[in-house]
């Protein structure tokens, strides 16, 4: 099913606020295996809207438009929408008790204009609005279908989860199956690359890349008669993508990169401490998002001058001289020096220079050593990060740890 979303308001069209609707509405439609052809925006204004309907439906199959049901003149959609599929406004006897209810529960008066609530299209199917007071409606002409939902976002997105969706799933024909696979360490573009012979002319399943912060996504989809054949499809598509890009994937689930490694840890019950220099608490801030990390994180220190280092960590000043705070030796001892004072299992240590000042020829901004030790092995490794910010820079490195630690936990 081919489908436009058609956000109606003035006020978008100001500028004055966001289009969350046709955000949350997209997503929607398309787990749910609904193909979205457009975003249409257009004012209060009836013939444009008309207008942009009837060329919507050209294309579409399916419209859905959201704003301009309440009571006030502004409102047109409703009309608009009979309109346009030879349809007539009625007034809905239920639907006036209801909302004549609704205001003697609430203590405000009904005016006559909230009384246009009432009038509805004869063949409309009604989808009555919890969070408020328009209801929503589905209206079919000549096997063409308009969805009319409410503007505000908390009663449009309730009526799509309880009254939409179900009757979206009646009508269609075929049932979506997708699976969010999320990788590190490998640039979009190269994922694509890896993946070109079942990219380039694919029909089902679908693969999908996406860049994330950090992450190259890939999203699989399977549009089949059941969800067995669906899903079948999808689990295949993934045995053969991981023999190409399976190392990198962290999660097939859609998690954080974090998130996976904190149930790791807590699964397999590693203890775990961390010592930071340029991240300044950050691996650990994330870490400890996880909730009942509490089980196996044990602390965090951030070490951020040299005296710090040598005082909490016992790095020896020798080092730090010879080959500077910003240096994979330094990260060893950093390392070793937290696993001596604490005894967790799993230590982890982090120096480098997070910029924009600190850089030099020798030592860039984004230069990084990490060191993690869990029982009796060690990994420690140089990053050369793009410097792409302060910010940025000190996140990725949080996100390389968090790399290193779940590689090194899934070879124990
Ligand atoms: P009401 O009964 O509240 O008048 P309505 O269905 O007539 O509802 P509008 O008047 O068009 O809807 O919009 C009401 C409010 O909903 C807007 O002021 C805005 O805050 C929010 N809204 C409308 N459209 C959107 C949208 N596309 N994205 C996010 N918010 C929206
Ligand atoms: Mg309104």
């Amino acid at each position: 099913m081919k489908s436009a979303i058609l956000s109606v308001g003035t006020e978008l069209l100001f500028g004055q606020i966001t289009n969350s609707n046709s955000v949350f509405l997209s997503s929607q439609l398309n787990n749910l295996g609904v193909d979205v052809m457009y975003h249409y925006t257009v004012g209060d204004n009836p013939k444009r809207l008309a207008e942009m309907i009837r060329q919507a439906f050209t294309d579409c199959d399916l419209i859905i438009t959201t704003g301009g049901l309440g009571p006030t003149q502004d409102d047109l959609t409703k009309e608009i929408a009979a309109e346009v599929m030879h349809d007539d406004l009625v007034l809905n006897e239920n639907i006036l008790s209801e909302l004549e209810s609704y205001f003697k529960r609430s203590n405000r008066e009904m005016t006559d204009n909230n009384k246009k609530q009432a009038y509805l299209p004869t063949r409309a199917v009604l989808f009555d609005n919890n969070a408020g007071t328009a209801p929503g409606f589905a209206l079919e002409d000549e096997g063409k279908i308009i969805i009319c939902l409410p503007g505000p976002p908390r009663e449009m997105t309730r009526m799509f989860e309880q009254k939409v969706k179900p009757y979206l799933l009646k009508k269609s024909e075929c049932v979506i199956y997708y699976k969010m696979l999320r990788t590190f360490g490998i640039g979009e573009s190269m994922l694509e690359t890896e993946l070109k012979q079942w990219i380039d002319g694919q029909t089902d399943p679908t693969l999908a890349t996406y860049a994330k912060e950090g992450e190259a996504c890939l999203r699989i989809t399977s549009k089949r008669k059941t969800s067995e054949e669906a899903k079948t499809a999808v689990d295949d598509m993934i045995k053969k993508v991981n023999q190409k890009i399976g190392k990198f994937v962290f999660s097939y689930d859609d998690e954080e990169l974090y998130e996976v490694v904190g149930k790791k840890l807590i699964d397999k019950n590693i203890s775990v401490s961390c010592a930071e220099s340029c991240t300044g608490g950050l691996f650990a801030q994330t870490l400890t998002e996880v909730s009942g990390i509490s089980a196996v994180f044990d602390r965090g220190i951030v070490t951020y001058s040299n005296r710090a280092k040598i005082e909490e960590l016992g790095v020896r000043a020798e080092t730090l001289e010879k080959f500077g705070a910003v240096s994979e030796e330094t990260a060893i001892e950093m390392a070793e020096g937290l696993k001596r004072k604490v005894g967790s299992r799993l230590c982890i240590s982090v120096t480098g220079i997070a910029g924009p000042e600190g850089g030099t020829e020798e030592k860039p901004v984004g230069l990084v050593y990490i060191c993690a030790l869990l029982d009796d092995r060690r990994v420690s490794r140089e990053f050369k990060i793009r410097d792409t910010g302060r910010k940025w820079n000190r996140n990725y490195t949080m996100l390389c740890m968090m790399d290193m630690v779940n590689h090194l936990i899934d070879e124990i």
